[in-house]
């Protein structure tokens, strides 16, 4: 399949950009999943459907309403060539190093196995790394991206389950465990299941841990520890801690609201900019 090709067929479930201003990514090629596939690809998340997730109830997901004249999804509709992944590949800063793949939604869980996995080699063969998480990963259809994306994983069980299966994964922790091990120094940390009866030690992703601490920011275009390929299997993948990314839970309420909290305090204690 050309590029053209499929890039036209890859419009139908997700609008791209050659870079973006997110600073936690760096400015990076970036593919959005449409809004329409959010409920078949993210049904899998607790946090979509508990109503709290950060990319689809924030700004990100508002940018990708197709029912208002200015989001990003009506202008792929009105220009739908400036939106295409081979307008974003051929976009792309010469700085990128990384695409970013479902910025806001689930691509393994919403786009064809053949679309996405020729998309991601598309990818590759310009030269960038592909970052994706699902969390769709126990669906028996979503293995074969256990070679491209992380398995967003939401407990500690989660993890073992999934490392059980081949992917590496990425764990969302309590916000204020992963405060406290950043202010001890620490750059990861062990977490045990609720019962105590399982644990993983795990290594917090370095763009929160900067961000938390004030020092100068690392961006996934630097770190690239999300991207599959970028690294070989480890055969103690959950002591190896590089399987296991940690991401302190930072949803749009409630307890996704304590990092934010805790870093502006931490921030203020030891004289950064909050
Ligand atoms: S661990 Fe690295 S690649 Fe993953 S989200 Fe954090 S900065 Fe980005």
């Amino acid at each position: 399949m050309s590029l053209s090709t499929l890039s036209l067929s890859l419009a139908d479930y997700l609008v791209c950009k050659p870079r973006t201003a997110n600073g936690k990514t760096d400015s990076v090629p970036t593919a959005y999943v449409r809004e329409e596939y959010w409920p078949t690809g993210c049904s899998s998340c607790p946090r979509y459907s508990g109503g709290d997730c950060y990319a689809i109830f924030g700004r990100t997901g508002f940018a990708m309403k197709a029912d208002r004249p200015t989001s990003m999804a009506a202008r792929s509709v009105r220009v739908p060539q400036e939106y295409t992944l081979r307008y974003a590949l051929a976009g792309a800063p010469r700085s990128a190093r990384v695409f970013r793949w479902s910025a806001v939604g689930d691509s393994v869980g919403s786009v064809p196995r053949d679309l996405l996995e020729a998309g991601y080699r598309a990818c590759v063969e310009e030269g960038l790394h592909p970052i994706d998480y699902t969390s769709t990963w126990r669906r028996p259809e979503s293995r074969w991206a256990r070679a491209w994306a992380m398995a967003s994983c939401h407990s500690v069980e989660d993890v073992w389950e999934a490392l059980a299966d081949g992917w590496r994964t990425t764990l969302t922790v309590d916000p204020d465990a992963m405060a406290d091990a950043i202010e001890a120094g620490k750059t990861s940390m062990r977490v045990e299941s609720d019962d105590g009866g399982l644990a993983v030690v795990g290594r917090m992703c370095p763009a929160m841990v900067a961000d938390y601490r004030g020092d100068r920011p690392v961006s996934c275009n630097d770190c690239m520890l999300c991207s599959v390929e970028h690294l070989p299997a480890h055969p103690n993948r959950a002591k190896a801690g590089i399987d296991v990314v940690l991401f302190a839970l930072h949803g749009i309420r409630g307890i996704g609201h304590r990092w934010t909290r805790r870093k502006k305090a931490y921030r203020a204690r030891v004289g950064g900019e909050a």
